[in-house]
Order: structure tokens, then sequence, then C-alpha cells
């Protein structure tokens, strides 16, 4: 009994590919093997077995981990594939094999995988780490924190409230591989969020492919949440997130929000400083005729008028956005239609991608396709009218003071630091450049807030003095 207690703890490599999403995954399998007694190798040689968690979303992605599992092969042998690149079959469409015969892309490529999964399948993962990495028992290895691991630096976290998605968008495969909407039960997810906070979560961020749609599956119903009901719907999660991040005085940040009338009473909670005013709107153009073959939601929706209503009931609202330029049939006159719409709505960040054909997606087949040259020069045209606004944006801050989430601060920030302002959403956004502290007993920490007024601006960046 004794060797069995002293032996050295399985040990699993980890790589975790793709979107903030497939993050959260990620976490919820760590946790769970750390909650087991296994530990982490931070190569493959030095594992036992090692698990690699794929994205499928865009062809580049699909051969960066198809490569990443040859390697893992190469190096240990023994791998086990999950996320969503798990879930497609060669052909690109959904693998209805569940990952066991070569219809599926990950199996075909490398048939040796010990095991393949699609996303969210902790279970499944774990299972099959079970079968070929036996867990130690030890009856103490049960003890784990209650925010589990995460992969984010310990002051922010990404909160996932669904998965899925019902809409069909012509240029997206995600509904063929996640399927549709799930929301998570109401209690579920304020019950993740306060245990984040709990474990010093300062910014929140809340993802899934439709923030607005959440609980559309379910009708809304009513969930509990501490013996009380609360609906399962975006307002009601909105304002409960903002009354538990209070207490923290952390940051409550939505992302993928499209702009359904229903938004329009999520904007005063941030007017009234529940939750921060920013709004990641993906809106990928302007023309109703280019939204139309995306069939993206809220196409007929009046945007300009509704960006504009939104700044009216909260005039520091930040609106980040996603465009795609050169979509297939996109005439001169739609694309300037786009820059007519960028120029007026004023998109505080905006990133543009030029249209790039995706295994498996509807969009491949539309009439039109633009010479690859001309994609990318609509996506210059249109990224220099977005730096442009974004530029004005940035100057117009120099002279404020801003509260300032600080993510690096090295030596106590003596020389100065990195942190985020609530128009900065990490990884994605700009970020705020802190100077050292005029006030020599001031020191900047990581996952604190600090005080700063903007003294300049660099690139898409501010510049800072703490204060
Ligand atoms: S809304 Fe459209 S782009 Fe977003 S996940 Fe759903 S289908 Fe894909």
């Amino acid at each position: 009994m004794t060797a069995l207690m002293t032996q050295a703890p399985p040990r699993v490599g980890f790589v975790s590919l793709g979107c903030p999403k497939a993050l959260t995954d990620s976490e919820l399998i760590l946790t769970q093997l750390s909650a087991e007694g296994y530990e982490t190798s931070k190569t493959f040689e030095g594992a036992d077995l090692v698990i690699v968690n794929t994205c499928g979303f865009i062809d580049d992605a699909v051969k960066e981990s198809l490569d990443t599992i040859g390697e893992a092969l190469a190096a240990n042998g023994k791998v086990i594939v999950t996320g969503c690149l798990g879930s497609k079959a060669v052909d690109g469409s959904a693998d209805t094999s569940g990952g066991t015969t070569d219809q599926n892309l990950v199996r075909k490529m490398h048939p040796s995988v010990l095991a393949v999964t699609g996303p969210h399948a902790t279970q499944e993962v774990m299972d099959a780490v079970h079968l070929h990495l036996p867990k130690r028992h030890d009856p103490f290895i049960d003890l784990t924190p209650s925010f589990g691991i995460k992969l984010t630096p310990k002051h922010y976290a990404y909160l996932k409230i669904s998965e899925g998605c019902n809409h069909r968008c012509t240029f997206c495969i995600i509904p063929s591989m996640r399927g549709d909407l799930v929301s998570r039960p109401i209690g579920d997810v304020l019950k993740e969020a306060e245990a984040l906070f709990e474990g010093g979560v300062k910014e929140l961020l809340v993802i899934s492919q439709d923030t607005s749609a959440y609980g559309v599956d379910v009708k809304y119903r009513t969930g509990f949440f501490e013996g009380r009901p609360v609906k399962t719907r975006m307002l009601d999660l909105v304002a409960e997130l903002g009354q538990l991040a209070k207490p923290y005085g952390a940051w409550v940040r939505l992302h993928y929000v499209y702009p359904y009338p229903s938004v329009d009473a999520v904007v005063p909670l941030m007017a009234e400083g529940l939750v921060l005013p920013y709004l990641d709107v993906p809106l990928q153009h302007s023309h109703p005729d280019v939204l139309k073959r995306m069939k993206r939601p809220a196409s007929g929706e009046r945007n300009l008028e509704r960006l504009a209503a939104w700044r009216a009931a909260c005039p520091e609202i930040v609106i980040r956005s996603t465009f795609i330029a050169g979509f297939p049939g996109e005439t001169e006159e739609e694309f300037e239609h786009l820059l007519d719409f960028m120029r007026e709505a004023k998109i505080d960040r905006a990133g543009c991608f030029a249209y790039s054909d995706v295994t498996g997606a509807e969009a491949n087949k539309l009439e039109g396709m633009l010479p690859i040259a001309l994609r990318e020069e609509r996506r210059a045209r249109f990224m220099a009218v977005a730096e442009e606004v974004s530029s004005t944006k940035l100057q117009s801050r120099i002279g404020a003071t801003m509260q300032i989430l600080i993510d690096s601060a090295p030596a106590l920030g003596k020389k100065g630091g990195i942190g985020r302002s609530y128009a900065d959403a990490p990884e994605i956004d700009g970020v705020v450049k802190l100077l050292p502290p005029e006030k020599i007993s001031k020191q900047l920490k990581v996952g604190e807030f600090t005080r700063a007024r903007v003294v300049g601006v660099d690139g898409h960046d501010l510049v800072a003095a703490p204060i």
C-alpha cells in the first residue's frame, strides 16, 4: 500500500489551441485532472500521456492542430484529442462516428491516437485518460480550489454561458461542429461566477456563440440561485453578475452580443456602472444584401440607429466589432456602404478579415468569389478607416483619469507596467502602458486596480501616469 502512495503521480501534457471557448473546456479538463491527482508536464517527453485540445474553425487552425497532434505522437506516442476538430469529418461536415472510424478527420490523419472527442467533452476525455493512464489512489488529492484551474491569469477569467448556435451564417461551420444553442442553467453559471470572484478574479468575460440568445432554447426558464428564482435570460444574467461582482469591485465584460432590441435593456445597467460599458458586437458587414448572403442574425436591424440609441443611453459605451471584407459577390458599392457605416457608427475597436473559404462552409458555393488580392485590398482600406476612427477616439481620452486593471508590473511597477481600461478586452484590444508612478510609495500589483491619467497615445494603446 505504502508503495502505491509514494508512486510518482501520473503526468499529463496538455496543449490548448483555439478560441476562449476552447480555453474554458481546457480549464474544466485540467481542473478535473488536478482534482484526481494528475500532474501536468511542460514537455511531451516528460508526460505519460498528452491531451491536445484542437480548433477546427479555419484551415490554418486545422493545420496547426493536426501538426501539434503529429508532434505529440512523435515525441510521446500516447495522445488523446479533444475539441472542435475532433468532431469534424474528412469532408468537412460533422463526424457522426464519434471519432471511431476513419471518416473522422483526426482519426484518418493520425490513426494511432488513443481517443478522439468533440468539444465540451470533459467526461469523455477523463474516461479516456482513466483507460490509458489510471489515476493514483490517494484519499487526499480530492482537494482542488473551488474556482478550478484557469489558463488565463488569475485576475481575469472567461465564463461560458452556453454552447452551440441556432444561426446558420454561411461562412461559419461552428453550428455543424457544436450543434444548436444549449444554455447552461443560470444557477450553475452564477455559482461559477461567484466562485471565480471568491478566487480572486477581478474581471469576468462572458462568452458564448451568441450571448444575446442566452435562454432561448429553454424558453427563458426560471432557474434558482441561492434559493431565489432567476430567469435564464441575458438581462437577468447580466444584472445578477453585476450584483455578484460589486462587493469584489470586479468587472463584468460582455462578448458576442448581437444588436437585438432586447439588448437595449442591458445598456442602462452599463450606464449605472453595474457592468462595463463595453459591448463586443460582431457585425461582419453593414450592407443588407451582403448580410442576407451571410445569413447573419439581426441582419434586418437598423444597426446605426441602434448604436446611436445605446450611445445616447450610455455615452461612455465602447463598441468592439469584427467585419469581413471581400465576401463573395461584394460589389464596390456594397463595400463603400461598409466604409460609410464605419465612419458614421464610429466603432471604437474594429477588426477585419479578408474573406477566406472555410472547409465545409456554405459560402464557398456562393457566386461572385472575388480575387484574393481584391479582398486583401478592401481589408486594408477598411482598416485605414477603422484606424482613423480608433485613433481619434483614443486621442480624445488624453487628460482623462481612468481605472486600470494591472496585467503586468515587474518590480512592483517601479519601471511602469501594462494594464487595461474598461475599453480594452484582454488579448483582442489595445492596452494601457503605465509609466513608473511619480510617488515613490506607490506600487503597482498585478490583478489590482490603479487610477491613471492618460498622457498620450501609442498606436492602439494609451500611455498613462498612475496617480
Ligand atoms: S452566429 Fe453565425 S458566426 Fe456566430 S457561431 Fe452562429 S453561425 Fe457561426
